[in-house]
C-alpha cells in the first residue's frame, strides 16, 4: 500500500505514461489513416484510369470531313440509361475537342465540358469519383471521355478503418494506462521503502537522541536549582554530563557513519589491504582488553598475505565492533577468538566466542539498526559503553561488509556462544600467497 504522497506520484507517473504514449498512438493512428487513404485512393484512381483508358481504346474513330468523329456503333447510345462497359460505372459522357457535349451514358450532363481533365471526387448525391481523360490520336486531339464510379469501395474500406481504430485506439489507451498505473508502482516501490527506511531511522535517532539529551537537561537543571556546594559532587555531576556528551557523541558518530556509506564504496577510496597485518595489529589491542575482561583472547592468521581491497579504517571498524561485542556479551571466564582464512575467491574473518550467545528469534533481526536483543542485557542508554549500548554496531559492520561487497553471517546458541563471520572478495578474484617480510 502507497502512502498519499507516493499515490499522488504514481497517479502522475501513470498520467505521462498515457499522455506521452497516448499522443505517440494517436499521432501513429493518424498518420497510417492518412496514408492508407492515400493508397487506397491512388489505387482506385489507377484502376478507373484503366478503365477509362480501355473504353477510349474501344471506341473507333473516323476522319469525316477533315475531323475525327466517333463511330456510332462503338459508342453507348445517346440518352440510353444502360452502360455497357461496366456495370460499376455511373456515367460517361464524349465531349469534343471543343468541349461540347456529344455522346453520354447515364444522367443528363451540362452541355459543355465544365471540369478540366484530371480526376475529382463529386459528392452529391453519392460519392463519385470522376475523371476526364483527353483523347488523342496520331497527337490530335480527339476530345474527351469523362468517366465517373461510386466510390463507395474505398469509403466502406476506409469505414472499416475508422471503426477498428474508434475502437481500437481508446482500447490501447486503456492498456497503456493500466500498464503506465502498474509500472509507477513497480517505479515507485523501491522509492517508497527507502523513504520509510529513512522516515523510520530518522524516527529512531530521534528517540534515542531524546534520552540522553532529557538527562543532560535535568542534570543541568539539578545543578542550577541546587549549586553543588563541595567540589567532589561538583566534578561528580560535571562527569556525568561528560558521560552523556560522550555517548551522544558517539551515537551521532555512528549515525553519521550509518548514513554516509549506505551505497558501495567508490572504487578509488578503495587500497589493496593485507588483512594479515591489520588483524594482528587489532588482536593486539583486544587481547589486552580481554585480560582486563577475564577473558582468554586468541588469535589464529595464516603465515601468508591476504590482500583484499577496501577502506582500511572502514575495516577497521566492523570487525571492531564483532570483537567488542564478544568482549562484551562474554562472561568472565569465557574465550573470544579471532580467525582469518583464505577461501577461494573470498577471504573468512570470523569472529567467535564462548558468550552468552543470541535465541534463534532473534538472530533474523540482529543487524538491524538500533535493534537489541533486550532490554535486561542492554539496560542504560544513557551510557551506552557501558552497557549493550545503542544497537548499532552490527548495522554498522554490515553497510560496511557489503559497501566492500562482502557479506556477514551469525550462528548462535544461547549459552553457548557466537560466531560471526565475515566474507570479503579477494583481490583480483584470487588469493594471492605473498611471501611475508
Ligand atoms: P549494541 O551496541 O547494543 O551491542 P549491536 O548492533 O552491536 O548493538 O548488537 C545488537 C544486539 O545483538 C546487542 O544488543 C546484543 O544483544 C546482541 N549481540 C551482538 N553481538 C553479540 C554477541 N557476540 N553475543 C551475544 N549477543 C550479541
Amino acid at each position: 500500500m502507497f502512502n498519499p504522497l507516493f499515490s499522488h506520484s504514481r497517479r502522475n507517473l501513470a498520467r505521462w505514461f498515457t499522455g506521452s504514449m497516448g499522443s505517440i498512438l494517436v499521432l501513429f493512428a493518424g498518420t497510417m489513416f492518412f496514408l492508407e487513404t492515400q493508397e487506397q485512393m491512388r489505387a482506385f484512381d489507377q484502376e478507373l484510369l484503366g478503365k477509362t483508358r480501355t473504353m477510349a481504346a474501344a471506341v473507333k474513330y473516323r476522319l469525316h470531313e477533315g475531323r475525327w468523329q466517333m463511330e456510332l456503333n462503338d459508342v453507348p447510345v445517346l440518352g440510353s440509361n444502360s452502360i455497357p462497359y461496366d456495370s460499376e460505372v455511373r456515367y460517361v459522357r464524349w465531349y469534343d475537342r471543343e468541349g461540347r457535349l456529344t455522346r453520354f451514358v447515364g444522367p443528363v450532363p451540362p452541355d459543355r465540358l465544365a471540369i478540366a481533365p484530371g480526376f475529382v471526387t463529386l459528392s452529391t448525391p453519392q460519392s463519385l469519383r470522376q475523371i476526364t481523360l483527353p483523347v488523342v490520336q496520331n497527337q490530335e486531339s480527339l476530345g474527351y471521355l469523362q468517366v465517373a464510379v461510386p466510390l463507395t469501395p474505398v469509403r466502406s474500406n476506409l469505414q472499416q478503418l475508422r471503426l477498428f481504430l474508434a475502437v481500437g485506439v481508446p482500447l490501447a489507451l486503456a492498456l497503456i494506462g493500466t500498464a503506465g498505473w502498474l509500472l509507477g508502482g513497480f517505479a515507485m516501490q523501491p522509492i517508497q521503502h527507502a523513504y520509510e527506511r529513512l522516515q523510520r531511522f530518522t524516527a529512531d535517532a530521534s528517540h534515542e537522541l531524546r534520552t540522553p539529551l532529557a538527562a543532560l537537561l535535568s542534570n543541568i537543571q539539578i545543578g542550577l536549582v541546587k549549586p553543588a556546594t563541595n567540589p567532589e559532587t561538583q566534578e561528580r555531576r560535571l562527569h556525568k554530563l561528560v558521560d552523556i556528551t560522550k555517548s551522544m557523541t558517539v551515537l551521532v558518530t555512528n549515525l553519521l557513519l550509518l548514513a554516509r556509506h549506505e551505497a558501495a564504496l567508490p572504487k578509488g577510496t578503495l587500497q589493496t589491504v593485507d588483512l594479515v597485518p591489520l588483524l594482528k595489529d587489532m588482536a593486539e589491542t583486544f587481547a589486552l582488553e580481554a585480560v582486563h575482561h577475564d577473558l582468554q583472547f586468541e588469535c589464529a592468521l595464516p603465515d601468508t598475505a591476504i590482500a583484499v581491497r577496501a577502506d582500511a579504517d572502514l575495516l577497521r571498524q566492523a570487525i571492531a565492533n564483532l570483537l567488542s561485542n564478544a568482549l562484551k556479551y562474554t562472561p568472565a571466564g569465557g574465550k573470544v577468538e579471532l580467525r582469518l582464512t583464505a577461501m577461494t575467491q573470498r577471504a573468512l574473518i570470523q569472529v567467535n566466542d564462548t558468550g552468552i550467545g543470541i535465541p534463534a528469534e532473534c538472530l533474523p533481526h540482529i543487524f538491524e539498526r538500533f535493534y537489541r536483543v533486550d532490554a535486561v542485557r542492554t539496560p542504560d542508554r544513557q551510557q551506552p559503553e557501558k552497557s549493550g549500548g545503542f544497537g548499532l554496531g552490527l548495522a554498522i559492520s554490515q553497510q560496511i561488509v557489503q559497501a566492500h561487497g562482502g557479506t556477514i553471517h551469525v550462528t548462535s546458541t544461547v549459552g553457548n556462544g557466537s560466531c560471526f563471520a565475515i566474507e570479503l572478495p579477494l583481490t583480483n578474484g584470487r588469493f594471492r600467497r605473498v611471501q611475508p617480510p
